[in-house]
């Protein structure tokens, strides 16, 4: 194999640029040629192509976002569109395609691969909901940025004696809900994985202050319920007022943590590897810390669901 593609795809992620440029250094080092695609998929249907050398990617390892842009693609959806991207895939000399994403990204890789275009994927998401690897790129840094806010947020939620309720993000999966709720210390964490009973959020609250506790914190997946619908429940049961903070999109972005970077290098580096040696259909991945491959297939068919020992943890420590 001589040319391959890098494309990212869906949300944007922490550590999708250490992820390109280690593909880029890696084929470098093979002798392969890499073709960047802007815009994901749409890039690839428009021919948006770029190449990319090993300088290319220099001063990006710590860099937020995605130097190679992303986008979400309608188009490419539809048979007519993959058609399309498959030609100018072929008419580029690309003999391979890194995808770097999350599930939706992967079902459209699938298709490529189908097709007889050779592609692996990389778990990209700061859901984190990807089955197959323990991480995705990204949720690292989503989650120290989660716990840093709800540091910043302690210090107010413990000065004025109020309730705070913290929105992350997290539409289908409480993977940072979780993780955030228990690095934080919240009192209570509302996840999609799990039904809410209000009765224990007051249970929880009121045991607090029975103990003097006149501070709590809350941390709500947006696929739970919205912190503003939590904060109303609450005072319609309770008459305690509450203040709710939704962090939005400064969970996307930012400098990417040393966990990100090392766990995108080496998933980028060992894509290429899989590449050259003719493998296709498959996604990299990481497990007990090991570098693995799994077919995409069984990947989109899989679910991540939370670990409940986990969950029983975070509410066992929190009262
Ligand atoms: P995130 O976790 O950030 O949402 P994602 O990769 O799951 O990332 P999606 O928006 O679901 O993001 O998918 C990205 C793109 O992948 C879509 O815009 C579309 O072009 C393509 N895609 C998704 N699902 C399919 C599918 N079933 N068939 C073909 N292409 C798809």
């Amino acid at each position: 194999m001589k040319t391959i593609g890098v494309l990212t795809s869906g949300g944007d992620a922490p550590g999708m640029n250490a992820a390109i440029r280690a593909v880029v250094r890696k084929a470098s080092k093979m002798e392969m040629e890499v073709i960047g695609v802007a815009r994901g998929y749409a890039g690839l249907i428009q021919g948006d192509f770029r190449r990319l050398d090993s300088g290319s990617v220099a001063d990006t390892i710590h860099r937020g976002g995605t130097i190679l842009l992303t986008a979400r693609s309608e188009e490419f959806r539809t048979e007519a569109g993959r058609a399309r991207a498959l030609e100018n895939a072929r008419r580029e000399g690309m003999e391979g395609l890194i995808v770097i994403g999350g599930g939706g990204s992967f079902r459209g890789a699938l298709h490529l691969h189908k097709k007889g275009l050779p592609v692996i994927g990389i778990p990209a998401t700061i859901d984190n909901d990807i089955p197959g690897t323990d991480y995705a790129i990204g949720f690292d840094t989503a989650l120290n940025t989660a716990v840093e806010a709800i540091n910043k947020i302690r210090d107010t939620a413990t000065s004025h004696e109020r309730i705070f309720i913290i929105e992350v993000m997290g539409r289908d999966s409480g993977q940072l809900a979780l993780a955030a709720g228990l690095a934080g210390g919240a009192e209570t964490i509302l996840i999609p994985e799990m039904p809410i009973d209000y009765d224990e959020v007051v249970r929880r609250l009121e045991q607090g202050r029975r103990r003097g506790k006149l501070h709590s914190i809350i941390v709500v997946a947006e696929g739970a319920a919205s912190g503003l619908e939590v904060g109303q429940e609450i005072a319609r049961r309770t008459k305690l007022e509450s203040r709710v903070t939704i962090l939005g999109h400064i969970q996307r972005g930012g400098i990417p943590t040393a966990f990100d970077r090392i766990l995108a290098s080496r998933l980028g580096a060992r894509a290429v590897e899989l590449l050259a040696q003719g493998v296709s259909g498959r996604m990299v991945g990481m497990q007990a810390n090991r570098i693995v491959d799994i077919p995409l297939e069984e990947v989109l068919q899989g679910e991540k669901g939370i670990e409940e020992e986990v969950y029983q943890l975070a509410n066992d420590l929190a009262l």
